[in-house]
């Protein structure tokens, strides 16, 4: 037997990731499981990503690379903030890690001492306050209500910063909410950071071009050189461009924090895949058409799954602006009955008793810190989500 670090006994296993693997089981024993479950386009990458991946390939570019990126990527990232956000970096403003989440796994560990606090808002992505754990510092969450639209409000956010706070953490689209904030939202929740000068700013903007009805998307560092200087803006090739596996993602911010995010990630992984970041690039200076294909696939499933859950009885489900998850609220079914007889007392039951009655898999809001709510990933076929959305209706028709 293993005796395993003291750490550990502070992180969790991702409940999606969990749930997804659990499903996987399922189906492979024969059972016909629906998992709605894992957060990846159900899209595949674009052909001419794919290609210039091969290519590099060809060219020999199966180095290692700089640490925090190469150059050809770096710039298309400079493009990028440039062309669809008037957002201005130099290149060692720029950091290129494996995914969005080392990135802001590598701005945690090189910024909190242990204690140091990192407010974030529920109901947020579940790595984030296992990475603020793992890197000694403490999440303060905030309950963001289902009546805000799931959004942090100017006034929570003040009352939650402390002389300990060093990061505030933003996400929009939101996942698991998909919650959008408006450039006079997060404009407000600006205002109030100017009074806490040396609390910094991570805007995760990984679902930025998964966002619906012509809403605009808006990010912090684009209101002034004082906001900008103290925000990380991160983003990244998995969810716009179907490229989950890529592991690439990316983030622009102050110079130093940068220097000692390349400091972190220069022990833990000496940089991202070279293919990979070849692959990235192309995504990234390439057309970009297919993004807003893909984003008015989603849009049309949002509207699919959004209208079927509301016609499941004990089951209220807003309408999100952006990312592909629904948060429907499921307080109308606890302390009914399931069909094995259990009685459902919380969200883990709902999607533990979905699983088993209906064989679709959604992962529980309290693995999301705002419950009693589920997560249903819609980045699935439209007749699988019409299928999965019925099945849902017949479990809640059969609770009592
Ligand atoms: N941020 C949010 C809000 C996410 O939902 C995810 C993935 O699910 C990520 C970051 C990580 O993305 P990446 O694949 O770039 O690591």
């Amino acid at each position: 037997m293993v005796e395993l670090a003291d750490r550990l006994n502070r992180l969790s296993l991702s409940a999606s990731a969990a749930i997804s693997a659990l499903a996987r089981e399922l189906r492979e024993q024969g059972k016909d499981v629906i998992s709605l479950s894992s957060g990846e386009p159900d899209f595949d990458t674009p052909d001419h990503i794919k290609q210039a991946a091969w290519e590099a390939i060809q060219r020999g570019e199966t180095k290692y690379t700089n640490t925090d990126g190469t150059r050809a990527l770096k710039e298309a990232v400079r493009d990028k903030f440039r062309r669809e956000n008037g957002l201005d970096f130099q290149l060692n403003e720029i950091t290129v890690g494996n995914g969005a989440k080392q990135v802001l796994y590598n701005a945690m560990m090189a910024t909190l001492n242990d204690g140091d606090e990192v407010v974030v808002a529920a109901p947020h992505w579940i790595s984030y306050t296992d990475m603020v754990v793992g890197a000694g510092g403490r999440p303060v969450i905030v309950p963001c209500s289902q009546n805000a639209g799931f959004k942090l409000r100017a006034e929570d956010l003040e009352a939650a910063l402390t002389p300990r706070t060093r990061w505030v953490m933003l996400n929009s689209p939101s996942n698991p909410s998909g919650a959008a904030y408006t450039r006079d939202e997060l404009k407000e929740l600006c205002e109030v950071l100017r009074q806490h000068p040396k609390v910094l700013l991570a805007s995760d903007d990984i679902y930025e071009h998964i966002l619906y009805d012509g809403l605009e998307f808006a990010t912090p560092a684009q209101f002034d050189d004082e906001i900008k200087a103290r925000t990380l803006t991160v983003n990244g090739v998995s969810k716009a461009y179907a490229m989950t596996g890529w592991r690439i993602g990316y983030a622009a911010g102050p110079r130093d924090l940068i220097k000692g995010m390349l400091v972190m990630q220069g022990q833990v992984t000496a940089g991202a895949s070279s293919v990979g970041q070849a692959a990235a690039t192309a995504a990234l200076n390439g057309p970009q058409e297919i993004v807003r294909e893909r984003r008015d696939a989603f849009q049309e499933r949002r509207d699919t799954v959004v209208k079927m859950l509301n016609e499941c009885p004990g089951v209220i489900c807003h309408k999100p602006q952006g990312a592909f998850y629904v948060y429907p609220n499921i307080a109308g079914t606890l302390g009914k009955k399931a069909p094995s007889g259990k009685t459902i007392e919380t969200d883990e039951d709902f999607v533990a008793e979905l699983l088993r009655a209906e064989s679709v898999a959604a992962v529980h809001g309290a693995a999301y810190n705002l419950s009693p709510y589920f997560r249903i990933s819609y980045a699935a076929s439209m007749d699988e989500l019409v299928e999965a959305c019925g099945r849902i209706r017949r479990f809640c028709e059969s609770l009592n």
